[in-house]
């Protein structure tokens, strides 16, 4: 078991909270260097964003859909900018990414209870 599923499987089996969010959020605002608040976290995350997809796509376009343990690991490095430009958002918003993830839980959740997890709609 790499180190990767190793993670995963500790996430799977709750070893995660809410506080490991805000954890991860100060540590990221010690690297974060830029003057325009919340614009320029905001315009990071959509390119990260992309930067994901577009490593998703050449899965799909070259390899038949079959991730390697190596394009596994490329994507997780895309998605840790994309949570790292979501830290940096929060904080110039002054949220906590903590508080922002209990509250989507709390949201799917009621959704989830409610049988409205498909569908369109921010308030379902
Ligand atoms: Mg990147």
């Amino acid at each position: 078991m790499n180190s990767l599923e190793k993670d995963a499987k500790n996430f799977m089996q709750g070893k995660y909270s809410m506080s490991d969010f805000n954890s991860y959020q100060r540590s990221a605002a010690t690297t974060a260097i830029y003057t325009d608040k919340v614009v320029y976290p905001a315009l990071g995350l959509v390119g990260e964003a992309g930067e994901v997809a577009n490593k998703v796509k050449k899965v799909l376009r070259d390899k038949d859909g079959v991730f390697t343990s190596e394009d596994r690991d490329a994507i997780a490095k895309e998605i840790g900018d994309v949570l790292w430009y979501c830290a940096a958002l929060a904080t110039d918003l002054e949220l906590t990414l903590g508080y922002i993830a209990s509250q989507n839980e709390l949201k799917l959740s009621k959704r989830k209870a409610n049988g409205t997890i498909g569908g369109s709609g921010d308030n379902r």
